[in-house]
């Protein structure tokens, strides 16, 4: 870090401390330029990119929590579903694209994890979101879908 007086190159850190909200860290530097040997600070911050969704057609779109969290209500809509349950839910597939996901992530993984989360959660919810996610064009294939839910569900129970 290039000394903000003398413009000399290198800088000492005689100080760092984390800031209270753990993102930030401060350094007191002194300049290794003998002649100058002033001291200045620098502040240090976690870059917050924002993730970006890959579309089916290639298109990138900001990740935004709120549409995520609006389609999963809407198709808990009318379910013996809290809103503690619809948070937990969104809250747990927007952390876990974090980590997996540096920058990018594509849409179809946002749509797997939540049905895969609801799956769990409510039948019903899971069959809606499905049907619009998965864009079923026939009753063939949504009542497969329903089908192979109720023998996993049926399995649980008997198993
Ligand atoms: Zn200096």
């Amino acid at each position: 870090m290039n000394c903000p007086y003398c413009h000399t190159e290198n800088s000492r850190v005689i100080e760092s401390r984390t800031n209270e909200d753990g993102a930030t860290i401060r350094r007191r530097r002194e300049c290794v330029n003998e002649a100058c040997g002033r001291r200045f600070t620098t502040y240090e911050r976690v870059e917050q990119r924002p993730l970006m969704v890959i579309k089916k057609d290639a298109k990138r779109e900001e990740f935004l929590y709120d549409k995520l969290y609006r389609g999963v209500t809407k198709a808990c809509e009318k379910r013996p579903i809290s809103t503690e349950q619809v948070e937990r839910v969104v809250e747990g597939i927007a952390q876990s694209l974090r980590i997996d996901f540096e920058q990018e992530v594509p849409s179809s993984v946002i749509g797997e994890r939540v049905m895969n989360a609801l799956k769990t959660l409510d039948g019903v919810a899971y069959v809606r979101f499905a049907s619009v996610y998965r864009e079923f064009r026939d009753v063939e294939t949504l009542a497969k879908e329903v089908l192979s839910l109720l023998t996993e569900t049926s399995d649980k129970i008997s198993g």
